[in-house]
């Protein structure tokens, strides 16, 4: 037992011992951040290698909480460090001091923002937040917003809304089993579009075969005489287009698909268009950007993630839609128990969980403390950033560009002289994971064309030209020592 704290019988631990546990914690969180760049962000250990050093049973006796949190720092080998500026890999996420602080304070409350009433502070704030996300980002005032964790689940409850929106078709009410009535069902996406789609799509129980796969042309960007042509094959066959996603910012290069053409042709087909946002969505908040996103003002639902590139810790997710009764069709459902007097927005009404965190609190403090400004100005340097080491790559005898760079993603690849494409997987792959083994930069890779590529991604919080110069100096030295 801990000096000084006797452990209740019952109850919680004391207010004194919380006090003194949560200023030691906030210590040590205050160090990590101030350190983090010195931690290696990748880990070199083996699958098994951590749980092997855990009992294999919870303890049977309470401990002290100076023991538990001691036992931080035995996590910190086996950390992937997404917080760390020389993270490069993926999408990133990184948790801003004001987003960490929020989702303490989240825990402390731990409201529930199922009804109106069982927060109104929480349902209240998450409607404010979103539409001053949504003025941010230039969208018009008739989109409704509501946070999910991630932008998975937002694009489920959209291609599940979608097919819902088809009220004819009597899905809610009769489901899609035994029913020889039902057309043959499809959806739209690109060779580029995100597994979420995918994962969507199955899990709304429409099939792998109702995905159609439109090609994309050298910009990796959805082909829309392509699109059009495979709607006109499905009605002339008797399918039933539902929906189409169109993707800003896709996931291997951050490709621009043409949402405006591809908005016009939903239109004429009475097609759902939901637009992929994920990644890129708050670049909507610069102005100089926002032609990025010409279209997606015309989109039945839109996900975007601040926990991607608006410094909110893990998970925070928002769908805005303009298509609100056909989210009710879909998931409204109140029982007995959880009806209530008010004229109030009950967000359960709008998606699959009942259960909702109170994610809203940490959206605001992160608004709040960099302002419009401040988050335009991180942007702004991300995309300036990504812009100069686009530029230093295409300066080196040794290494080329593999796609454009309208965000502040690059792909590249290693490719000295002599050798062939299979050579040129090989040697690229082995580059990456000796760049990683060392510690001191992760990267993430995809392939274009067949070709294994490297990403470099340029949207952390913490990311600074010096890390950017880093990364240059590694790849060059281990080109060197690969070479060699
Ligand atoms: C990251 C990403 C997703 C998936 O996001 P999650 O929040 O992890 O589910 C979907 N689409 C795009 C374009 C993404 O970049």
């Amino acid at each position: 037992m801990e000096k000084g704290f006797e452990r209740p019988l019952l109850g919680d631990m004391s207010p004194e011992e919380f006090r003194v546990a949560g200023y030691s914690l906030v210590d040590w969180i205050t160090r990590f951040l101030s350190e983090i760049g010195d931690y290696p962000v990748f880990p070199t250990v083996k699958p098994g290698e951590f749980a092997s050093r855990l009992p294999a049973v919870a303890p049977d006796q309470g401990e002290a909480m100076a023991e538990i949190l001691k036992d931080i720092d035995s996590l910190m080998p086996f950390m992937t460090h997404w917080n760390h500026p020389r993270f490069f890999a993926y999408f990133n996420s990184s948790a801003s001091g004001p987003g960490i602080l929020a989702d303490l304070l989240t825990a402390a409350l731990s409201p529930n923002a199922m009804l109106w009433q069982s927060c109104p502070a929480a349902t209240e704030l998450e409607l404010v937040t979103l539409a001053w996300l949504r003025g941010l980002l230039g969208l018009p005032e008739d989109y409704f917003g509501i946070i999910h964790d991630t932008a998975s689940t937002s694009t489920l409850h959209a291609v599940i809304a979608a097919r819902e929106a088809a009220s004819d078709l009597r899905i809610r009410e009769l489901g899609m089993a035994g029913r020889g009535d039902l057309p043959a069902l499809r959806v739209y996406c690109s060779e580029q579009t995100h597994s979420s789609f995918d994962k969507a799509v199955l899990s709304a129980g429409l099939g792998e075969a109702s995905i159609r796969r439109v090609a994309v042309d050298d910009l990796f960007r959805m082909r829309v005489d392509a699109f059009e042509e495979a709607l006109r094959e499905d009605l002339a066959s008797g399918a039933r287009p539902l929906c189409a996603v169109a993707t800003v910012g896709t996931t291997s290069c951050t490709a621009i698909d043409p949402v405006d053409e591809i908005a016009s042709i939903c239109e004429r087909y009475k097609v759902w268009l939901h637009v992929d946002a994920a990644h890129a969505g708050p670049v909507a908040m610069l102005p100089e950007a926002r032609h990025l996103f010409k279209g997606w003002e015309r989109a039945d639902s839109i996900v975007l993630n601040p926990h991607k590139w608006m410094f909110v810790p893990l998970d925070l997710s928002v769908l805005y839609t303009r298509r609100r009764e056909a989210f009710l069709r879909a998931f409204s459902f109140v029982p007995e128990y959880l009806r209530t007097e008010q004229q109030a927005e009950n967000l359960m009404d709008y998606g699959i969980p009942l259960g909702r965190r109170f994610r809203a609190l940490k959206l605001w403090f992160v608004l709040r403390y960099f302002g419009a400004d401040g988050m335009a100005a991180r942007l702004r340097e991300h995309l300036a950033l990504a812009r100069d080491f686009a530029g230093w790559i295409d300066a080196q005898p040794d290494f080329e560009r593999m796609a454009a760079v309208p965000l502040s993603t690059v792909c590249f690849r290693a490719h000295p002289t002599g050798l062939d494409e299979s050579e040129l997987d090989a040697l690229n792959e082995r580059l990456m994971h000796s760049l990683n083994a060392t510690g001191r930069i992760f990267l993430s890779h995809t392939r274009l064309n067949g070709q294994y590529v490297l990403r470099l991604v340029v949207s952390h919080l913490r990311t600074r030209d010096e890390d950017i110069a880093e990364a240059e100096r590694l790849l060059l030295e281990k080109l060197k020592e690969l070479r060699r």
